[in-house]
């Protein structure tokens, strides 16, 4: 994929990041107009809106449909702004791009399949136009998945493509809505520097409080652009409502971000640093849930009276651990200087439960 075009847009400064804003979901005529002149008001060119709703569950909204595709063009004419929407099947890109459509993108559950992805890609290559995609991440963690639903695109004829970074899915609860796990997009911008990388703050945090630091965090990255879910009145949008911000919200985010200088983001060094950075990242939030657990281990210890030190545990803990690391090519030593200092810190937080009466 060596031959990729940038993404611009007629009148759009292509020496800024690429900003594309707009409702999760177009809902109704009103809302999608109303969102719109305020985004557009406040500089926006590139409008975002779900027509087709992937859900987790039945019975959720599901999307407009077809009809959302006319308030689509009504944006365009009324605002001037290019409008963009997700396509998951053959009819979706036919429908959208008969409405005049001028960005597609492909969501997270869309991009894992790569039969659906073959099936947008022919429908792409049928219409036989060059219209730009985004491929967002496939919901799990798979770097080659997500480079391989790119290349279906790829290999349809489209040279205007550009990856969506919208995170990971995990179990359980998490500080963010989808791990960022910002290794995979910066190992993916390393292994394909042409390739514009889209940050995707909102479906990451999952919390409207999280946009701006998560935008920020991108541009220091050396992102090309953020797509962010803004709605005229958040509290009330039928779907992903905690995540979106006002236009007028949206607007203070992007005027607080501070931009970097992105000569250095093609630099290999600086994109191994970051992957460093992203990685410790998650091994302080990997460490810090041994630690939860380990609190609630002292809580059970205490409440059924035992000791917090049971060296049969540990022994077992460090001869497993310490085989494991050698087998992955680490020192023993160095993991046993690791464990113990965890170790250390885990029963030290179990004593400090002990020693808590109040719980
Ligand atoms: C969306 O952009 O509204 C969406 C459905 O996102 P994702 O595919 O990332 O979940
Ligand atoms: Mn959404």
């Amino acid at each position: 994929m060596k031959d990729l075009q940038p993404i611009t847009f007629e009148g759009v400064d292509a020496s800024k990041p690429l900003i594309i804003a707009g409702p999760c979901s177009a809902e109704t005529e009103e809302q999608v107009l109303t969102t719109a002149r305020e985004l557009a008001g406040n500089g926006i060119k590139i409008f975002r809106a779900g027509i087709w709703k992937p859900r987790t569950k039945p019975g959720g909204f599901e999307g407009v449909g077809v009809e959302g595709l006319q308030w689509l063009k009504k944006v365009k004419e009324e605002t001037g702004m290019f409008v963009s929407t997700e396509v998951a099947t053959k009819q979706h890109v036919d429908a959208a791009l008969e409405a005049g459509v001028n960005l597609l993108w492909i969501g997270a559950r869309t991009s894992a399949n790569p039969f659906a992805m073959q099936e947008i890609a022919d429908a792409l290559q049928d219409a036989g136009v060059d219209v730009p995609v985004l491929v967002k991440n496939p919901v799990n963690p798979d770097l080659e998945l997500w480079i391989g639903a790119m290349q279906r695109i790829y290999n349809a004829g489209i040279r205007r493509i550009g990856a969506i970074h919208r995170g990971f899915s995990a179990y359980g609860k998490h500080l963010y809505r989808n791990l960022p796990q910002w290794h995979i997009p910066i190992e993916l911008r390393r292994r394909m520097p042409q390739l514009p990388i889209i940050c995707d703050p909102s479906h990451i945090g999952g919390k409207r409080e999280l946009v701006a630091s998560l935008s920020q965090q991108a541009l220091d990255m050396g992102f090309d652009g953020l797509i962010i879910e803004s709605h005229c009145d958040p509290d009330c949008a039928w779907s992903d409502k905690s995540q979106q911000v006002t236009p007028d919200v949206l607007n203070f985010i992007l005027n607080t971000l501070v931009h970097r200088d992105a000569t250095q983001s093609t630099e290999s060094l600086t994109l191994l640093r970051q992957q460093i950075d992203g990685i410790d990242n998650e091994l302080l939030e990997i460490l810090n849930k041994r630690m939860r657990v380990s609190r609630e281990i002292g809580q059970f210890k205490k409440e059924h009276r035992m000791p917090v030190l049971q060296a049969g545990r540990y022994d077992d803990i460090m001869q497993s651990r310490v085989k494991l690391a050698e087998d992955m090519g680490m020192s023993g030593d160095f993991m046993k200087k690791v464990l113990s200092a965890i170790h250390e810190e885990s029963v030290r937080q179990q004593i400090e439960i002990l020693n808590d009466r109040s719980k």
